[in-house]
């Protein structure tokens, strides 16, 4: 804890100095209320959400990495809605007016507006148990968003990336192991998948971002589409950092049931799979085919030797007393 402190304006202060800008906020931090302008034709999409120390991140998390995945997250959702991300507010709780602290996690927090060319527009500034609140705004064209709800019998179920890197890291840390340290920035420093999101207007029918594991998060395309779907284990995109700290199993486990990726997972006929690998080209995302969408509704996952079992429930959930917490503690 820093020995310099100040007062919520003098945060207010440093964030507006750093905040960035851009050609359609009207006005940004420091009156009641920001005014940005969507282009014409397009739809805002919001979204929201909240780190808490304790059960996000742990108490001793580096600030620039609270910052870095604070506004990461955020952006996955648009991406994963294919908006184009525009801007932000953020809401920040702190136990005192550390400025030292707040440089940092602006360090990681405008990294990543800068990346994808956000502005900070606003936000509220609070004291309190360490609580950080992201909302991002993007656009789209008109009626282009894609949905949890679109999932047709026969799609190709897609996914970017490679999966259980975040849940890896976890794991080693947890253990008292050393974590591989690309395992790590995995987990520290997701970098949402915004240019494929874009890229994938028009050609997914179904897409989510992987926040809470595979399983889990497919579960709910399943639901919303009211569709079924077959996964095959055997294919899903493994990094050599992961391949190698783990036996086959437990590294299969981590990818199904581990969050925290923030890679794509999406639906498409098989006629758009040459569309799909354009996608993959124009975004700079490897992209693998996982399954397959079916009429039939469950999860099922299909062995080497095809033997077909139903999915096991696993996944993060928040309300489910018999979660493994995310904190130490
Ligand atoms: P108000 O009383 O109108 O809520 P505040 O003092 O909370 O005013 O905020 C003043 C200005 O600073 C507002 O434009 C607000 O959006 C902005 N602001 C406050 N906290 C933050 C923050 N953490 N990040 C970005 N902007 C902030
Ligand atoms: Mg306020």
């Amino acid at each position: 804890v820093s020995s310099r402190t100040d007062s919520e304006f003098d945060l207010i202060a440093r964030i507006r100095a750093r905040a960035g800008m851009r050609d359609d906020v009207s006005l940004g931090i420091g009156d009641d209320a920001a005014v940005v302008r969507l282009p014409a034709g397009h739809d805002l999409v919001v979204s929201t959400d909240t780190l808490n120390v304790g059960v996000h991140f742990p108490a001793e998390t580096a600030p620039l990495d609270i910052g870095w995945k604070a506004l990461a997250v955020s952006l996955s959702d648009l991406a994963a809605m294919g908006a184009n991300p525009a801007w932000c507010t953020l809401n920040l709780t702190m136990p005192s007016a550390d400025r030292d602290w707040l440089d940092a996690f602006l360090d990681g927090f405008l990294a990543v507006a800068k990346a994808h060319g956000v502005a900070l527009v606003g936000g509220d500034t609070t004291r309190g148990p360490l609580s950080v609140t992201v909302t991002a705004h993007g656009f789209l064209p008109r009626d282009a968003a894609l949905r949890r709800s679109g999932a047709q019998s026969g799609d190709d179920v897609w996914i970017s990336g490679t999966l259980g890197d975040a849940a890896g890291a976890l794991r080693q840390w947890r253990d008292g192991s050393t974590v591989d340290a690309v395992l790590r920035v995995r987990l520290d420093r997701p970098v949402p998948r915004v240019a494929l999101g874009i890229a994938l207007r028009g050609i997914a029918n179904a897409c989510i971002d992987v926040s809470d594991g595979l399983l889990a998060d497919l579960r709910h395309v399943l639901d919303e589409s009211r569709v079924g779907a077959e996964l095959e284990p055997a294919w899903l995109p493994t990094s050599l950092e992961l391949a190698k700290a783990f036996d086959e199993a437990t590294r299969i486990q981590l990818q199904l049931a581990g969050g925290d990726d923030y890679e794509l997972c999406f639906t498409a006929p098989p006629a758009h799979a040459p569309a799909v690998m354009k996608a993959a080209k124009q975004s700079g995302a490897a992209l693998t085919r996982i399954g397959r969408i079916e009429a039939g509704q469950g999860l099922r996952l299909r062995d080497p030797d095809g033997v077909v079992s139903a999915a096991p429930r696993i996944g993060y959930r928040h309300f489910d007393a018999s979660r493994e917490a995310r904190d130490p503690a």
